[in-house]
């Protein structure tokens, strides 16, 4: 039987990242039942092997969560396309569409900040939340956004990573993002980190004075949105995030850049207020997999 795994049905979850995609099957309550990684070379290169993979494991429905920017407007001609990346080859490339043509089963299509915020929403320690920011720090900074229970599209989807920063008074770094210098990204993504300082992030986690002017950055993003978005949690993942020393500091740098300003019981409780992710860098797979159920709930 298609798609099916002692009687139960077989989930598809593709995240697709720019550097790797993994693959996986996963069954609906989100276990993850068999895994496969790919780097993430040319699409001719890349996509074949991604295919023929999924081909053999029979999923009754995928659920796709993507690098980007991406358009994830189903009414869009280029719904399921990535758009603009830099990423040789990928630019306008019509990710679900070629998936689709092989693999006719229902599909969910969302960005990689959408979908770890709705594994980590639907599976992990923020089930039940319905209005929440996720970002990631790592490679690049995103974010994704869900409000009243829906995640948040618009005109493209948000692109939290490239709002623009005060700079530290101190910090005479250029920025690292190539359209906006001194953007979130631009200076606190695993890259500026690493150029600023001379070493990558993971090498520099007993100089205190990295992870203060890290936090002022995250700390002004998450005031500018809770300002923007008035969400009831902030949730952090990426590999910058594994400095947990950072976690502390990120939300006194709230507290004070806030100033008293909003008293909610939730920003009462800072802990829980702003948290990691919970689902040990499987919030992207298990939301692939929710996407997978939405659609499939979406075609019955
Ligand atoms: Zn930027």
């Amino acid at each position: 039987m298609i798609g099916a795994h002692d009687g139960k049905r077989l989930i598809g979850a593709l995240e697709a990242g720019g550097t790797k995609m993994i693959c996986a099957i996963g069954s609906e309550d989100g276990t993850i039942l068999e895994r496969y990684s790919v780097p993430t070379r040319s699409p001719e290169e890349t996509m074949p092997e991604i295919l023929g993979w999924f081909l053999e494991h029979k999923p009754a429905a995928l659920g796709i969560a993507s690098f980007g920017p991406v358009d994830p407007d189903p009414a869009s001609e280029s719904y399921g396309h990535i758009t603009t990346t830099p990423k040789p080859g990928w630019a306008d490339y019509d990710l679900l569409g070629t998936i689709k043509k092989v693999l006719p089963v229902p599909m969910g299509f969302d960005t990689d900040v959408n979908g770890s915020l709705l594994g980590e929403v639907s599976y992990g320690g923020s089930r039940g939340l319905n209005d929440v920011v996720y970002i990631t720090v790592g490679t690049g900074i995103g974010g994704g956004v869900m409000s009243g229970g829906k995640l948040l599209h618009g005109m493209l989807h948000p692109e939290l990573g490239h709002m623009l920063m005060r700079p530290h008074p101190s910090d005479s770094y250029a920025g690292k993002c190539p359209f906006h210098g001194q953007c979130l990204e631009g200076l606190a993504s695993g890259p500026a980190i690493e150029e600023r300082w001379g070493l990558p992030g993971e090498k520099l986690s007993d100089r205190p004075e990295v992870w203060e002017l890290e936090a002022y950055y995250l700390g002004q993003a998450i005031v500018n949105l809770i300002l923007c978005l008035s969400p009831k949690r902030i949730i952090l993942g990426g590999g910058v995030m594994h400095q947990t020393q950072l976690f502390p500091l990120i939300r006194r740098e709230v507290s004070t850049k806030l100033n008293g300003y909003i008293r909610t019981k939730e920003l009462s409780d800072p802990d829980s207020y702003i948290v990691a992710a919970s689902l040990k860098d499987d919030q992207g797979i298990l939301g692939c997999i929710k996407l997978a159920l939405n659609a499939m709930s979406f075609q019955s």
